[in-house]
């Protein structure tokens, strides 16, 4: 058994290229090969959010603590709650972030292949959040 003290990880702000907004990361699990489980807790100010990416392996979001947004590419914007779990497959196009009022924070849990857990695209513009 290995505990991890809080406070012994450094909560950072990601890039600023990948989310819009004040958001806030805690490492959680970076297991070492061949395991390849990764999580990271993320929580976000209203209004910020992530970029459109995908997951090589798939996401699962467990939603720990107020309201945010999600949506995939072409589809609508869902409001997502402490306590929902959130599942996108792997290669999914979407984004996900707190709520126009409410902050949001998720446990995002997901798999590297090859290394590479996230593919960033673009940004999600205004238009596209407030829909
Ligand atoms: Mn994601």
């Amino acid at each position: 058994m290995k505990i991890i003290p809080c406070g012994s990880v450094a909560t950072v702000y990601p890039p600023e290229a990948y989310f819009t907004g004040r958001v806030l990361q805690t490492p959680a699990i970076e297991a070492d090969a061949p395991a390849r489980v990764r999580a990271a807790m993320v929580s976000f100010e209203p209004g910020a959010r992530t970029a459109w990416h995908t997951h090589p392996l798939g996401q699962t979001l467990y939603v720990v603590s107020g309201a945010g947004l999600a949506q995939v590419w072409g589809g609508p914007v869902r409001e997502i709650r402490a306590g929902d779990v959130v599942f996108f497959p792997a290669g999914e196009k979407h984004w996900h972030g707190g709520g126009p009022k409410t902050a949001m924070s998720h446990l995002a849990i997901h798999e590297a292949l090859d290394g590479v857990h996230v593919d960033w695209l673009e940004k999600v513009s205004d238009e596209q959040y407030e829909q």
